[in-house]
């Protein structure tokens, strides 16, 4: 071997979303061994945590479900739940990685049965959920969790709890003495799908989404539109679970704006569409307004919003609005002028929801970002779904596609 061919042909993914998914499938399907890392307790990113998604707003298992056969069937596929890289060194055919794995408290003998949770009393803020509910210290990520394993969260390691938690494992698959820990891998390439987080709202002071109960963010919306969601499906207003007769949308909620994100993340256009289906499939006499800058849905999916357009109860003020005051009875009022019409309007709703944009995760060892914080597509660094832009889910996996290829031609 000389020493620019290179010495090991297994990718790394980093991130288990729908990208990361991808890439790491495509790539074991051509013959490479390839290692999937995830920070969470589960695969599916963001996917999992929606309702529904477009185009054909299917549920998320339809897309996930069969990728995770493709991992099960593969024998080239090493996943990593609960672990990150801690740094990267080397070059393209030789990077040696040292990846960080958190505790999870119960190993592969789980078999799901939920006996820790029944006898677990702390409940902790539930992440699937966003924060909008709690769940047991035991506890299962969510219905469809890929791997289907049980978590315990590190608050009652170490306590008596604990050890009636442990205790009630009938497999023994509890080790409360589990640190994590680290290990070093050596690949050939490097694939980041490390995916987005949403923009935090509560940097948008003018819309007092810190302060106000019922103006919530458009991922909080698709976990209580979500059947396993905080409220089963139901869309209501937090501050006192009552049903909404009276929803804004707020689009570019931060987007577009050189203070907060100054791109446009693509999709929260169309995620508002579907929001407003939403809402309206759940309340018959429900009234959706929608404010806009521009609406911007791409390609196929126009006939999408034109279906909206046609449902009298959805209204479009062309309009980015000012504030967001507190009214009477918990309702948020929206205020601002309509840029088409000039009106002054000062609007109460029931709930007000921000389309808030993608921001991309950071990540440990990464290179080649963008001003953005998007990985560059040049040179060896290889980006996949909304780690390297802002993407809607086809595009995300056109994109892990083309990352696989790009890893396989640089181990090869
Ligand atoms: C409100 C809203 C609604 C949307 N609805 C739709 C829709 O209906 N249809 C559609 O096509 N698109 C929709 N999208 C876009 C969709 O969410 C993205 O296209 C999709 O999530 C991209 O997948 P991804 O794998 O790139 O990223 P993610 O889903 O974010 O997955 C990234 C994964 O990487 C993991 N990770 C992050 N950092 C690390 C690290 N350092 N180490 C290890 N793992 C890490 C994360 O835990 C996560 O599991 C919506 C977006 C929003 C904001």
């Amino acid at each position: 071997m000389t020493e620019t061919q290179p010495r090991s042909r297994t990718i790394m993914v980093v991130g288990g979303g729908i990208a990361g998914i991808t890439a790491a499938v495509e790539a074991a399907e051509a013959g490479h061994d390839v290692v999937l890392l995830e920070k969470t307790p589960t695969l599916g990113g963001r996917v999992a945590q929606m309702n529904r998604y477009f185009p054909k707003l299917c549920h998320p298992t339809c897309g996930l479900e069969i990728n995770y056969q493709r991992i099960k069937k593969s024998k080239r596929i090493s996943v990593f739940t609960m672990s990150t890289v801690a740094a990267v060194k080397g070059s393209v055919g030789a990077y040696t990685v040292t990846v960080k794995t958190a505790p999870r408290f119960v190993d592969t003998k789980c078999t799901a049965c939920g006996d820790c949770a029944k006898v677990a009393e702390t409940e902790v803020s539930d992440p699937f959920n966003y924060g909008l509910s709690k769940v047991k210290a035991a506890y299962l990520p969510h219905a469809m969790a890929f791997p289907m394993r049980y978590v315990v969260a590190p608050e009652v390691a170490g306590t008596a709890e604990g050890e009636k938690i442990k205790a009630a494992c009938p497999v023994g698959a509890i080790d409360l003495a589990d640190q994590g820990g680290s290990f070093e891998l050596e690949v050939g390439a490097i694939i980041w799908a490390t995916g987005w987080q949403p923009y935090a709202a509560g940097n948008l002071t003018a819309y007092r989404y810190s302060e106000l109960p019922n103006v919530i963010t458009n991922v909080e919306m698709e976990r209580l539109a979500s059947p396993d969601g905080p409220t089963k499906g139901k869309i209501v207003r937090p501050s006192d679970g009552a049903a909404p007769k009276t929803v804004a949308l707020i689009q570019c909620a931060g987007s577009r704006d050189l203070n907060h994100l100054a791109y446009c993340s693509r999709i929260c256009c169309l995620a508002s569409m579907k929001h407003a289906a939403y809402v309206r499939e759940q309340y018959a006499d429900a009234r959706v307004d929608v404010y806009y800058i521009d609406l911007r849905a791409h390609d196929k999916l126009e006939s999408f919003v034109q279906r909206l357009k046609r449902d009298p109860q959805v209204h479009f003020v062309k309009s980015k609005p000012a504030r967001i005051e507190p009214g009477e009875g918990g309702n948020p009022v929206v205020c601002g002028e309509n840029t088409l019409t000039r009106e002054v309007y000062a609007n109460a709703y029931d709930l007000v929801v921000l389309a808030t944009g993608m921001q991309p995760s950071a990540a440990e060892g990464v290179t080649g970002l963008d001003d953005y914080g998007f990985v560059y597509a040049e040179g060896p660094s290889i980006g996949a779904g909304v780690a390297a832009a802002p993407l809607d889910v086809s595009m995300s996996v056109q994109s892990a596609t083309a990352a696989a290829c790009k890893a396989i031609q640089l181990v090869s």
